[in-house]
């Protein structure tokens, strides 16, 4: 059923990126013309897609009658029509826009599904399905995408619409099968083959930290891992860590998976003497790391790199409590949806006012906790905690950033 739902969204996907390549390609700049003609040509696929649906129900019909002998063809029928079902009534899109909503900055592939959806279930003349074929458009690099849309426009043109093939498709053979299989293929791999899109992880679903061995390797084979669960018993060592931050302007921008500061030069750790420069700091919520199997409400990651290329994380835990004067600083100006990062004019922040004042510590060594999962990461948990209100964990824009707790192996959890 959802593999069926998938390749129907796919197909629909690839006729949309037909269209616009056609359109995109035949004059350059947007008119109102165009918005014309892509409504007709969207109607039309409507019209072709509802014969589609008629020859199906038609098939299912026969299907009955023949029993056995076109028994997949059966089932086939049936689950097109709940699909079909399940698109009218407008649950998919609902699904949809939920499951969407949560994620910050849709790839081209799912804007491209989510138009076609759109286009299905609320019909070519909705504002918002044009709306959501405008942002594809404005999603899409047109020369990365060219094999795509020259497939669309292949299977157009065999299919009998009246589609100009582009020049640059000439030379590429598409076979009948070939849009909609190239285009589960690339889903199926999280668009990892695509240039211009990072391999993909997520937090949950088939892309969460359960699945991250499968694209990196370290993340499920690394011995030492983080985050930890942190209970002793522990092993006392004479060690001491201390932060010479800066102010410096604010840096912020939203990665798709946190909300991250970048830092310039001259903010520094020193470990028993040793500099690390501080990079950035970025928050997990709740926190990575557990105190004695318990979150706190959040965690910021302070990310520092010392002349031989070692890094060291400092990790302060947030409790709800009252509310952080930093983080309201940061939050006033944090980019909501996935982008580059922000520079804000005239606001400069020092790091150092998110440290709680004790510097005692919790210490291992680990990993990064996200893809790759690079190890020899040094960290430092610190046992104070500072306070953040319970607003303004609400108001980090993601729900869950945390990678799940890793084993200890045969490591001991320093404390000073
Ligand atoms: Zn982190």
């Amino acid at each position: 059923m959802t593999r069926i739902i998938a390749e129907v969204v796919l197909v629909l996907a690839l006729i949309g990126a037909g269209f616009f390549g056609w359109t995109q390609h035949k004059s350059a700049g947007a008119s109102s013309g165009q918005m014309a003609e892509l409504e007709t040509k969207a109607k039309e696929a409507q019209d072709k897609l509802s014969s589609k649906e008629e020859e199906l129900s038609k098939a299912q019909e026969e299907a009955k009658e023949l029993s056995e002998a076109v028994a997949p063809l059966k089932g086939k029928a049936q689950e097109l029509d709940a699909v079909k079902m399940a698109l009218s009534n407008g649950e998919i899109l609902k699904d949809l826009d939920a499951n969407y909503s949560k994620q910050k900055g849709l790839s081209t592939e799912r804007q491209l599904g989510l138009a076609a959806v759109r286009l299905l279930t609320l019909g070519s003349k909705d504002p918002s399905t044009i709306d959501a074929f405008r942002k594809t458009l404005e999603l899409t690099d047109w020369k990365s995408k060219s094999k795509t849309i020259c497939a669309a426009q292949k299977a157009l043109a065999a299919a009998g619409e009246k589609v100009t093939v582009l020049s640059e498709c000439e030379g590429i053979l598409v076979a009948k099968e070939a849009p909609a299989k190239a285009g589960a293929d690339e889903h199926a791999k999280g668009g990892a083959k695509d240039a211009h899109a990072a391999p993909h992880w997520d937090y949950e679903g088939p892309m969460g930290p359960e699945n991250w061995g499968k694209e990196f390797p370290t993340c499920a084979k690394g011995k030492s891992q983080s985050p930890l669960d942190i209970k002793g018993p522990f092993e006392k060592v004479k060690m001491a860590i201390a932060t010479d931050y800066k102010n410096g302007p604010l840096k912020i921008l939203n990665n798709g998976h946190t909300i991250q500061v970048n830092v310039e030069p001259g903010s520094k750790l020193r470990i028993d003497g040793m500099a690390f420069d501080l990079l950035q700091f970025h928050f997990h919520k709740p926190s990575e790391e557990l105190i004695e199997g318990k979150p706190a409400a959040m965690v910021i990651h302070f990310v520092h790199k010392n002349a031989a290329g070692q890094l060291a994380v400092v990790g302060v835990l947030l409790k709800e409590g009252n509310e952080n004067p930093g983080i309201k600083t940061l939050w006033a100006h944090l980019p909501a949806k996935e982008g580059p990062e922000v520079t804000p004019e005239n606001v400069s922040f020092n790091p150092g006012n998110l440290l709680p004042r004790e510097m005692d510590f919790y210490s291992y060594e680990g990993s990064l906790t996200t893809p790759p999962c690079t190890e020899k990461v040094k960290f430092f948990i610190l046992k104070s905690q500072v306070n953040i209100a319970r607003d303004q964990v609400g108001a980090f824009p993601f729900k869950k950033n945390a990678r799940p707790v890793q084993p200890l192996n045969e490591r001991v959890i320093q404390t000073n």
